[in-house]
C-alpha cells in the first residue's frame, strides 16, 4: 500500500485538447561529438545523438537488429498520434493505456511518473533493445559502449527521478525478463564453505513484485521482502534500498538479496554475491539503480510466512488547533509506546485541517489483539469532546498467504485492489487501489527524510509534535514507519547495516514524505497542460512543509528513491557515510562513466542529462 495525500485535480483525459506544441523530436545536435575531457587519469568521451555524424549508420543498426534476433525496438513518443490528429483511433488506444499501470510498464516509450515541473519531462529513447537474455543485455551494453551512446535502463518504470527515461538514448528494457523460480536450499556461487543453505527466490530483473509474491507467497506460502506497490520492478527496487509493507519486520528489501547476474560495462557477465565480487554485490545493495551495471538476475532469501496480515484504518478531525497540537502528541506518544515494533508498519498522514488519518499494517497477530492495541487511544479520542471521527476506526485481518492473492482479494476485498482487465493479463496481476493513483503521475514537489526514534523521547517528542503542527499548515506530512528500522529486530537491522543505504535508515522509526502532483503529462497527450504555477506554488508549500520538520533534523538523510530532484547535498542525504566507497566500487567497474543516473554515483563528471563530460569536475 502507498499512501500519498494529494490535493490536485487530475487532468481530465477526455479533454480533447490539442497539444500546444510539436513534440520534442530526435535533435539538438552536439557542437562537437568528439569533445573529450580528462578527469583525473581517465579520458571521458561526449555521447552521440542521433542527429551527430558519429551515430551508429543505418546497417550499424541493421546487424544489432538481427545480432538480437529481431529484439530492437525504433521509438517514437508515444502520442505522436495525438500530436497528428488529435481525435484518431491510435491516439485514443494511446491515451487509454494510460488507465492501467500493468498497460503503462507494457509500452517501451512510456514511464510510471510521466514528469517534474521544471525537472525532467518523459521521453522516449532512440531505440529499445527488448531484452529476453543476458545474452541480448551484453549485445546492447557492447553496442552502447563501442558506439559512445547514452544508455538508459528500464524494469518496472517507477521512476520518480526520471532515471530510467533519456532522449537519443538507446534503451535496455528488461520487461520481459520476468522468470521466476524458488529454491529450496540456495547456495550463492562460490560461498558454500561460508553460506547455509536457504530458501529462496530468483526473479528475473523485468519481473514486478507481483510476480515474485504470487511465486513466493500465494503458491509457495512463504515471504519475500520487496516493495510496497506491486508493480514496482525488482532490480528498481533492490537498488534502491527497498522498502515494503512489512519492513518493520523483515527488514529492507536490498538487505535479502543473496545473489545477482549482472552485466558490467564491459560486456561482462558477472555473479555478485558476499564471496564472488562483494564490493559489487555491496554497491548493488541500495547504491542507487542503473549506476553499475545492468542486473539481468536477482536471488533473495524468502522466509516463513507469519499467519495474518491486517491493515487498519482511522481519520479524525481535531475541532481547534489546541486540540490538534494534544492530538498530535498522544498520537506520537501512543505510536511510541504500542506500535514501534516489528507488528506495525505503513503510515499515519497529518493534514492541514487539523487532521490525521492512520493507514497502517500490521502482522503475526489476530484481529482481536490489533483491536486491543488501539483500545487505548481510541477510548482516549471518545473521552474528548474536542475530535470528530471522520472515519470511524476499521481493523481487517486476512490469511498472510491470501494477502497478494488476486482471486482471494476480488472476492472478500475488492475495495482493496485493481486488477489488469486486459484479456490476456496474468490472473495474478492486482496493484493497490491508492497506487493507481500515481499511474503517469505528474510531481509538483516531492521531499523525504528520516526521523531518528530519539525524536519520540520525553524530552524531544513536544519539539517533533510542534513541527508536524507547523508543517501541516503549508502541506500534508505522510510518516511512513515501514521504511525506518526503529524498532526492527536486531538481525534485521544487522543485515541492513551492510547494504549501501544511508545508515540513517538504521534508526529511524519513519521516513517522513511531503508530496504533490497531479495528472499524467506526457508530451503530446491529450487533456490539459498542467498549470505551471500553481504547480510551482505547490512545490514552494511542500517546500515549506519540509523546512519546519527539518528545523527538528536538520541534514536529515534521504531515501535515494522517493527524494528532492532539487536536492543539493545529494551524496550525503542518499548515502552519508557510504558514498566514497560507493565511487569507489563505481571507478572499479565503471571507470568510464557508460551507466549514468541523474544524482547517481560518479554523475558529477557529467552534465545533468549525461551526454557531455564535465570539465572541471573532480576525478568522483
Ligand atoms: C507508484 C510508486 C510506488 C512506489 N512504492 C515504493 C515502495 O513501496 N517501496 C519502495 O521502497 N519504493 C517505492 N517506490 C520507489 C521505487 O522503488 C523506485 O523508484 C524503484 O527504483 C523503481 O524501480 P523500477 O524498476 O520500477 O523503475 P525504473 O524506473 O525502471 O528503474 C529505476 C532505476 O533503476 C534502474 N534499473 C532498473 N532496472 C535495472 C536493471 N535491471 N539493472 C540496473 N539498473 C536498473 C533504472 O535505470 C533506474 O535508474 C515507488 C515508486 C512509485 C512510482
Amino acid at each position: 500500500m502507498h499512501f500519498i495525500e494529494r490535493r490536485y485535480s487530475p487532468t481530465k483525459r477526455r479533454d480533447l485538447l490539442k497539444a500546444a506544441a510539436t513534440l520534442p523530436l530526435l535533435a539538438s545536435t552536439m557542437a562537437n561529438s568528439l569533445a573529450a575531457t580528462t578527469q583525473g587519469t581517465k579520458r571521458f568521451y561526449s555521447r552521440v545523438r542521433p542527429a551527430d555524424p558519429d551515430w551508429p549508420s543505418a546497417n550499424l543498426w541493421v546487424n544489432l537488429r538481427e545480432q538480437l534476433g529481431g529484439r530492437l525496438l525504433k521509438l517514437d513518443p508515444p502520442f505522436a498520434s495525438c500530436v497528428a490528429a488529435h481525435g484518431s483511433a491510435a491516439c485514443i488506444e494511446a491515451m487509454r493505456h494510460l488507465g492501467n499501470t500493468f498497460e503503462i510498464g507494457d509500452q517501451p516509450g512510456l514511464t510510471q511518473t510521466s514528469g517534474w515541473v521544471d525537472a525532467w519531462t518523459s521521453q522516449p529513447s532512440a531505440y529499445a533493445v527488448a531484452a529476453e537474455s543476458t545474452a541480448d543485455v551484453v549485445a546492447a551494453v557492447n553496442f552502447a559502449r563501442q558506439h559512445r551512446l547514452r544508455l538508459t535502463i528500464k524494469g518496472g518504470g517507477h521512476s520518480y527521478q526520471g532515471t530510467s527515461s533519456a532522449p537519443d538514448s538507446l534503451l535496455i528494457w528488461t520487461r520481459h525478463m520476468n522468470e521466476v523460480s524458488l529454491h529450496d536450499s540456495f547456495v550463492p556461487q562460490g560461498c558454500a564453505a561460508k553460506i547455509s543453505p536457504q530458501p529462496a527466490v530468483t526473479l528475473g530483473a523485468g519481473a514486478m513484485w507481483i510476480d515474485a509474491y504470487d511465486a513466493v507467497s500465494t503458491q509457495g506460502g512463504r515471504y519475500v521482502q520487496g516493495g510496497g506497490c506491486t508493480t514496482v520492478g525488482v532490480a528498481g527496487l533492490i537498488q534502491s534500498g527497498g522498502f515494503g509493507n512489512f519492513s518493520k519486520k523483515y527488514g529492507t528489501a536490498a538487505a535479502g538479496l543473496l545473489e545477482a547476474q549482472v552485466v558490467t560495462a564491459d560486456g561482462v557477465v558477472r555473479i555478485a554475491n558476499a564471496c564472488t565480487n562483494p564490493e559489487l554485490f555491496w554497491a548493488l545493495k541500495g547504491g542507487g539503480g542503473g549506476g553499475f551495471g545492468v542486473v539481468t538476475r536477482l536471488t533473495l532469501r524468502t522466509r516463513d510466512l507469519p499467519d495474518t496480515f491486517g491493515a487498519v484504518f482511522l481519520s479524525v478531525k481535531a475541532t481547534s488547533d489546541e486540540a490538534y497540537r494534544d492530538l498530535l502528541a498522544k498520537l506520537l506518544e501512543f505510536y511510541r509506546d504500542a506500535l514501534l515494533n516489528p507488528g506495525w508498519g505503513e503510515q499515519i498522514g497529518f493534514h492541514p485541517g487539523n487532521r490525521i488519518s492512520v493507514s497502517m499494517v500490521f502482522q503475526g497477530m489476530p484481529e482481536s489483539l490489533a483491536r486491543q492495541t488501539w483500545q487505548p487511544f481510541l477510548d482516549w479520542l471518545s473521552a474528548h469532546a474536542s475530535y470528530v471521527i471522520d472515519k470511524p476506526f476499521e481493523c481487517i485481518a486476512l490469511p498472510a498467504q491470501h494477502f497478494w492473492d488476486a482471486t482471494f482479494m476480488k472476492r472478500y476485498a475488492p475495495d482493496f485492489i485493481v486488477a489488469d482487465t486486459r484479456n490476456d493479463a496474468p490472473p495474478h496481476h492486482v496493484l493497490w487501489k491508492g497506487d493507481l493513483e500515481q499511474a503517469g503521475w505528474f510531481i509538483h514537489g516531492y521531499r523525504s527524510a528520516w526521523l531518528p526514534a530519539s525524536l519520540l523521547m520525553p524530552d524531544q517528542l513536544a519539539k517533533l509534535a510542534d513541527a508536524i503542527f507547523r508543517s501541516t499548515r503549508h502541506w500534508s506530512i505522510g510518516f511512513h514507519f515501514n521504511k525506518g528500522l526503529a524498532g526492527s529486530p536486531a538481525a534485521e537491522i544487522e543485515a541492513a547495516r551492510d547494504t549501501a543505504t544511508n545508515p540513517a535508515v538504521l534508526d529511524a522509526f519513519a521516513l517522513a514524505i511531503i508530496a504533490g502532483g497531479s495528472g499524467p503529462q506526457f508530451p503530446g497527450m491529450l487533456g490539459k497542460p498542467v498549470d505551471s504555477a500553481s504547480a510551482r506554488e505547490q512545490a514552494r508549500a511542500i517546500a515549506l512543509a519540509m523546512e519546519e520538520l527539518l528545523k527538528v533534523v536538520p541534514n536529515a538523510g534521504s531515501y535515494v528513491s522517493e527524494s528532492d530532484y532539487f536536492l543539493k547535498q545529494w551524496q550525503s542525504a542518499f548515502w552519508g557515510e557510504h558514498h566514497p566507497r560507493l565511487a569507489r566500487i563505481k571507478r572499479q567497474y565503471d571507470p568510464e562513466g557508460l551507466f549514468f543516473t541523474r544524482h547517481g554515483i560518479g554523475s558529477e563528471g557529467w552534465s545533468e542529462d549525461g551526454f557531455t563530460p564535465l570539465q572541471d569536475a573532480k576525478n568522483v
